[in-house]
């Protein structure tokens, strides 16, 4: 990929910021990949493709770094769980095979899997040797007449947003429109319900969260025709080009996906969340707002009354044990607000929210829900977590898994919100899994127990018969 490219998705037009007199992204720090390089941002947003071969070109450790790093669930295929390289060595870097080895990695996989299609990942590598990775699989698709995506982004180009965003591209650039959307099934449409298909881009269905909103727009006849990427096929992607409107859910990450199909196909978008009752009712009305068809305006307020009684209902015993605990919320990106708002939705108080993976626009949305004094926490190193923990008070850390052993090691109780969780919290059904599971970890007597000094470090107690002995053998 060229250096213009690269700044080109950094200077991405429809982010907020770039209005502004002083436009494009955060330039990069040193250690800014920690967090994940472009190849595992890239890898981590296409992997969901459930019918798709992702191929890792490069040395054995980069697919072995991120491999199926996220909880994301499907409901058919299962190749996506299958980790493919073509684990470069020294002697194929010295001896110049890199792009050979490519080529017989694509065959061997379509072969052996008859994938829907094959998406190959650079790494840094061969970027840095050279191999064209574009030319290998044009020349691999005309051999074996099956889709083959190149997604150059070698983890040096930046960071894991960068990766997102050159992912997103890929799949305009080469999969969009490459067919028309199934007919809708006869029987189906009738007076007062019209079906309209919707998109919906950054949704990753992890511990499959998307099948609790999924639902509620079938009720409304929302027919989603592709997520980007959560449980979804490759001839879904191809169909994006067709949708009515589009969400970016929750993330900027992808937003070059929102405006290049707004641009290219004139389809309309919007950014929200599902995370909080507040947040899920906005999003429907957002879709019923922008579509603009009175029935289904009629139906989704229908829908908002009836979802938004019985959650209320169902959280009310949990807020009664929830109400003014607080948090320190650690995560990257998106999380970063709108599970701000869904805490805030439970009554409890949010101290700090970590920012480090964050856009500009997510911190403006911290500001909005949090106030102008909100505390954003660009490095969370163990230190600063704890310390912020005792000095304010928290009841809970709310993080990744990274964090898991500072806090267990700190005696705090942590839940887990990014990709390794096994709960999901999207949705109205989502929000009491979020509140149950809160309750479970703030009240679990284990931090009572693990607090507790030690036996060993307790004063003994000494009873009175023997102080008496004890008294008579020294003076006797
Ligand atoms: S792509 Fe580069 S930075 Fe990323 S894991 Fe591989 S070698 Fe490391």
């Amino acid at each position: 990929m060229k250096q213009k490219d690269i700044s080109a998705l950094l200077d991405e037009p429809a982010c907020a910021h770039n209005q502004k007199a002083k436009s494009g992204c955060a330039k990069p720090k040193p250690g800014a990949t920690a967090g994940g390089c472009a190849f595992d941002g890239a890898q981590i947003a296409l992997l969901p493709i459930a019918d798709v071969a992702h191929i890792v070109h490069g040395s054995i450790a980069c697919a072995g770094n991120s491999w199926d790093n996220r909880g994301t669930r499907s409901t058919g295929p299962t190749l996506y769980k299958i980790g493919m390289t073509t684990d470069l060595t020294e002697q194929d870097i010295i001896m110049g095979r890199g792009e050979k080895r490519l080529f017989h990695s694509i065959k061997q996989a379509i072969d052996s899997y008859q994938p829907a299609a094959v998406f190959v990942y650079n790494t840094c590598v061969p970027a840095l040797t050279g191999d064209d990775i574009g030319a290998v699989c044009k020349e691999a698709q005309q051999r074996w007449g099956t889709p083959v995506v190149p997604v150059d982004a070698a983890g040096f180009y930046g960071t894991k947003n960068l990766g997102n965003r050159i992912a997103g591209e890929s799949m305009v650039k080469y999969v969009c429109g490459g067919r028309e959307p199934d007919p809708i099934p006869d029987g189906i449409e009738r007076d007062g319900f019209k079906v309209h298909d919707i998109c919906l881009v950054g949704e990753y269905n992890i511990a499959g969260e998307l099948w609790r909103v999924l639902p509620l727009f079938d009720e409304l006849g929302l027919r989603v025709l592709c997520t980007l990427s959560g449980d979804a096929r490759f001839r879904e992607v191809q169909t994006m080009h067709r949708s009515e409107i589009n969400m970016m859910v929750c993330s900027k990450a992808m937003i070059n996906v929102a405006r290049k199909l707004k641009e290219a196909f004139g389809t309309p978008w919007f950014e929200g969340s599902f995370y909080g009752v507040a947040d899920v009712s906005q999003a429907l009305r957002d879709f019923a707002r922008i579509i603009d068809d009175p029935d289904l305006t009629v139906r989704t307020e229908a829908l908002i009354a009836r979802e938004e009684a019985r959650s209320h209902a169902a959280l009310e015993p949990w807020r009664e044990r929830l109400r003014g605990r607080k948090v320190l919320l650690y995560t990257g990106g998106v999380k970063s607000w709108s599970i701000v708002s869904a805490l805030q939705d439970l009554g409890m108080t949010v101290v700090a929210t970590g920012t480090r993976k964050s856009t500009e626009e997510d911190k403006a949305r911290i500001r909005e829900l949090m106030g102008e004094d909100a505390i954003m926490l660009n490095e969370g190193n163990p230190r600063t977590l704890i310390d912020m923990v005792r000095d304010n008070g928290v009841d809970v850390l709310i993080a990744g898994g990274r964090n898991l052993y500072t806090a267990l090691k700190a005696r705090i109780p942590f839940l887990d919100i990014n990709q390794e969780r096994e709960f999901g919290y999207a949705g109205y059904a989502g929000m009491e899994e979020l509140a149950r599971q809160l309750c479970l970890t703030i009240e679990n007597p284990i931090w009572e127990a693990v607090r507790r000094p030690a036996p060993w470090v307790r004063p003994i107690s000494v009873p009175n018969e023997m102080k008496a002995i004890h008294q008579t053998g020294l003076t006797g």
